[in-house]
């Protein structure tokens, strides 16, 4: 069976857009690979952070997770700083990263140009995305468009290392992404990404009264003032991307043809989308409450995924420090 690896960062509980765009694809890929994911709290603490807060953080993530449909008895789900072989690898990686790889790579450019002291982590976090990944020798990383260029940077590490230190076989696997089926998720707004930080999302486990609260109000088709008004749907990059991920085919098709003919108003539109994601969501936001009411189930289940997952890290690095000269402990 191929092997996949992917990471989240610890943002608290997730919303639609991760659900949507990386979560609810993990808990299909489950069945098909054998899979790691990770919780990354190394990667949080490039910028300032409160302590409490990020464990706060990570536990409601790995709530949102298996709430979600990660099902450890299937896949491994762990936090990352309890693997210390990832910071272990991306050490030994950075010796073999060219400092240009990583300065052009998009993400540090606009991050960088935003802060007036930019630290060194800022700069090597692809080189610790590589060792997560490189870890699990993992064939298949499911990403967004937004991290490809990340993932060529862990094929680079992985090729280089390999041309160094592999005897015969390539020793790590280039590993080969698998870009998520919905690609970028828009806001409420209906302008950016759906992002926290920008407060345009729908929380994952959130009431059916609070979705509404929040569906009621998101921006449309602007052409669409009164509902006699023809619209597009493609203009409409918020609710009808909903539509097109929560309702079925036929409802979907509907919600075209009563846009398009103003057969019926963006409320109405609104309604029936509600209906579709309050049934997704619910059962959803149910085990989350079950297992917020019992935190100590979560922490053994990351213990013991933290356990399974340094099975496979430390053959990794007994591995790779045979291979490089450098004595095992
Ligand atoms: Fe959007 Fe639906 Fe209104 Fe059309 S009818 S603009 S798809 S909310």
């Amino acid at each position: 069976m191929s092997r996949i690896f992917s990471g989240i960062q610890p943002s608290g509980e997730l919303h639609i857009g991760n659900y949507l765009g990386a979560v609810k694809n993990w808990a299909a890929l489950q069945h098909q690979f054998e899979s790691f994911f990770c919780v990354v709290n190394y990667h949080a603490i490039i910028g300032s952070y409160e302590p409490a807060d990020l464990v706060r953080r990570t536990h409601e993530m790995a709530v949102g997770l298996l709430a979600a449909g990660l099902d450890p008895a299937v896949c491994t789900i762990f936090v990352q700083s309890q693997v210390p072989e990832h910071t272990e690898l991306a050490w030994i990686f950075n010796t073999l990263t060219p400092l240009g790889e990583l300065e052009r790579q998009t993400q540090y450019k606009d991050k960088a140009s935003r802060q007036e002291q930019v630290m060194a982590g800022l700069l090597n976090y692809p080189v610790l995305q590589a060792a997560d990944i490189l870890l699990y020798r993992a064939d298949v990383v499911p990403v967004g468009e937004d991290q490809v260029q990340h993932l060529e940077l862990s094929r680079v590490v992985a090729r280089n290392w390999n041309a160094r230190f592999s005897s015969g076989a390539p020793y790590f696997p280039e590993p080969q992404p698998r870009l998520t089926p919905t690609r970028r998720i828009v806001g409420l707004d209906g302008q950016a990404k759906m992002s926290k930080s920008i407060g345009n999302t729908v929380g994952l486990l959130e009431t059916p009264e609070q979705i509404w609260d929040k569906l009621r109000p998101a921006v449309t088709d602007p052409a669409r003032q009164r509902k006699t008004d023809a619209g597009e749907p493609e203009r409409c990059n918020t609710i009808y991307q909903l539509h097109r991920a929560f309702s079925p085919a036929e409802t979907v098709a509907e919600v075209e043809v009563n846009c398009r003919g103003a057969k019926w108003g963006c409320i109405d539109c609104k309604k029936v989308l509600h209906q579709h994601m309050v049934a997704e969501l619910t059962p959803i936001r149910e085990r989350a409450v079950a297992l917020q009411a019992d935190p100590a189930l979560v922490q053994d289940v990351l213990q013991a995924g933290a356990a399974k997952a340094r099975v496979v890290a430390s053959r990794t690095i007994a591995d790779v420090k045979e291979k490089m000269g450098l004595p095992l402990a």
